[in-house]
């Protein structure tokens, strides 16, 4: 996902939505025929859970967030994460090569030209410019680019994109294709959230910043008013029961992500 953008038009997104064809999800049924939310949840394997919650946080005292990014910060990043408030959710993507530091899945380009042409060749645009965008995740080839100069909390940020299966449904399903300006904003500020949460509470780095405020503000207030846990089951998960409960969803009659984005742009 692009990030930081400084201007707001969804044009690289839009891009994005046309040209992306990944790999299935292959934790997450899109189409479920009528069932009840409960089943669901009962049905519902556990996923991505770590065995001892407490993995030693590694010492970021001297981290900035603007920092340059560099090749120690893959490394850096995945053990951050690892030890996170989050990790639970997310832990056992961080593995091979969703790993953030996995051999060639990160990239900080030597010139603008480059992080253009790898932004083409993920989603299948010919862009020729990309003023704003400082960084993308491509979650087909589970690859993370960077902008030459980047910094570390830009590095974090698209980490953070790559821990998360919301992007994955975002790209795949017809429910959110139709909606790629919600989409966005949904999942920009999920993402804007986390990483600022996770580099404050975690690591005590507080000068995180983006283009995402106003969807970061927005993220808040959403989790505040539907929960902590059910919001990172659906972010980082994609496992949305928890929070169609809470919106009072109690069967599902047709699609069920057409009922999720169309509960969710009420609620968020
Ligand atoms: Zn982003």
């Amino acid at each position: 996902m692009p990030s930081f953008a400084s201007n707001k038009s969804f044009a690289g997104v839009e891009n994005k939505m046309a040209g992306q064809s990944s790999p299935a999800n292959e934790h997450e049924p899109f189409f479920r025929p009528m069932l009840k939310v409960s089943d669901a949840l009962i049905q519902r394997e556990p996923e991505t859970k770590t065995d001892s919650p407490t993995v030693k946080k590694p010492d970021l005292s001297s981290v900035s967030a603007t920092d340059p990014a560099s090749s120690k910060s893959p490394g850096v990043i995945n053990a951050a994460l690892l030890a996170s408030k989050y990790a639970n959710y997310f832990s056992g993507k961080l593995k091979d090569a969703g790993a953030i530091d996995a051999k060639k899945k990160f990239f900080i380009e030597l010139n603008q030209g480059d992080f253009v042409n790898q932004y083409n060749k993920c989603y299948g645009t010919s862009v020729t410019t990309l003023s704003g965008t400082k960084g993308f995740y491509c979650p087909a080839t589970q690859e993370i680019h960077l902008i030459p100069n980047a910094e570390f909390g830009m590095a974090f940020h698209e980490a953070v994109h790559k821990t998360s299966t919301l992007a994955r449904a975002v790209d795949n399903n017809n429910a959110w294709k139709a909606e790629p300006k919600f989409a966005f904003d949904i999942d920009e500020g999920l993402t804007s959230f986390y990483s600022k949460d996770i580099l404050e509470s975690d690591y005590k780095i507080n000068n995180y910043t983006d283009g995402y405020a106003s969807q970061r503000k927005r993220a808040a207030a959403f989790i505040k008013t539907y929960g902590e846990d059910e919001v990172a089951k659906f972010y980082f998960q994609y496992d949305f029961m928890p929070l169609l409960k809470k919106f009072g969803v109690t069967s599902i009659r047709g699609d069920m992500n057409t009922i999720l984005v169309s509960k969710l742009k009420s609620a968020f």
